[in-house]
């Protein structure tokens, strides 16, 4: 079968590897990261919107579209969804587990940014993990805080009051300790990305009993067959 994955995590890595001895697979990133090394075709950049991708889909006669980006990717999985549509083939998805509180935890949730700004305020020295967001908006930073901003490249704002760091994980639980306590950090503000194992800086938060607010998951659209294993999404096909 012809398969197209739209990529950009690991878990869609391991399906392309799984896959790809068996089926013609293109594999799809977005551009931003590195380069992954498959066994199958790798295309990068994207497709200019659903039209763009229903028009690939139609030349390179895929039969079967898998969603296995990011949960908060939502423009492209709405774009798959849309796309698939017109390109009249089934849309199968691979949809990461959400990540749960345990016993001990102080975890809050944010609809979104708004919300967050909301949450934040009894708190004056948040850790952002969310990407590129707090940089766009730092001219919402109020003046008793200090943020600290994680995110893999950028450039900082000129404030005093906002740190950026540029790094690429994964950490480890002592490196995540360390910075929360070199940053005097008292709130930490995260995606719920999910999968396998909870990261080292939720279980750190947990070790030094700092809140964590999670910005909620997009609303993301049905696909055709949805799965929470890509191991039972390759068993399917
Ligand atoms: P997004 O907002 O949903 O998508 C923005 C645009 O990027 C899409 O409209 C599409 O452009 C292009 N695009 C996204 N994923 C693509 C793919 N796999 N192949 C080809 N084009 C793609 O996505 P995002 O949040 O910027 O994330 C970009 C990529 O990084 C995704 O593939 C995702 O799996 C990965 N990622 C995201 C996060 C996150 O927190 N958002 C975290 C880890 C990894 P066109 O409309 O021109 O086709």
């Amino acid at each position: 079968m012809r398969i197209l994955i739209l990529g950009g995590i690991g878990e869609a890595v391991t399906l392309a590897r799984t896959l790809a001895p068996v089926h013609t697979v293109i594999y799809s990133v977005a551009g931003k990261g590195r380069w992954p090394d498959l066994p199958c075709a790798v295309r990068s950049g994207g497709f200019g919107g659903s039209d763009g991708l229903a028009l690939f889909l139609r030349e390179q006669r895929i039969e079967r579209l898998i969603d296995a980006t990011h949960p908060y990717a939502a423009q492209i999985s709405r774009n798959a969804a849309r796309a698939a549509r017109l390109a009249q083939i089934p849309l199968w998805a691979y949809r990461r587990p959400a990540w749960r509180p345990e016993s001990g935890d102080d975890w809050r949730f944010a609809a979104d940014w708004p919300a967050l700004m909301v949450g934040l305020r009894e708190f004056r020295r948040p850790f952002f993990t969310i990407g590129l967001e707090p940089l766009r908006r730092w001219t919402d930073l109020p003046p008793e805080q200090h943020w600290l901003v994680r995110c893999l490249a950028a450039q900082a704002p000129a404030t005093p009051h906002l740190t950026l760091l540029c790094a690429t994980g994964p950490f480890t639980l002592e490196q995540e300790i360390a910075l929360l306590r070199d940053y005097q950090i008292d709130v930490l503000v995260v995606k719920n990305s999910g999968g396998g194992a909870v990261e080292a800086k939720l279980a750190a938060a947990r070790r030094l009993a700092i809140p964590v607010i999670m910005l909620d998951r997009p609303a993301l659209p049905t696909a055709d067959r949805e799965f929470d294993s890509v191991q039972r999404l390759a068993a399917a096909l």
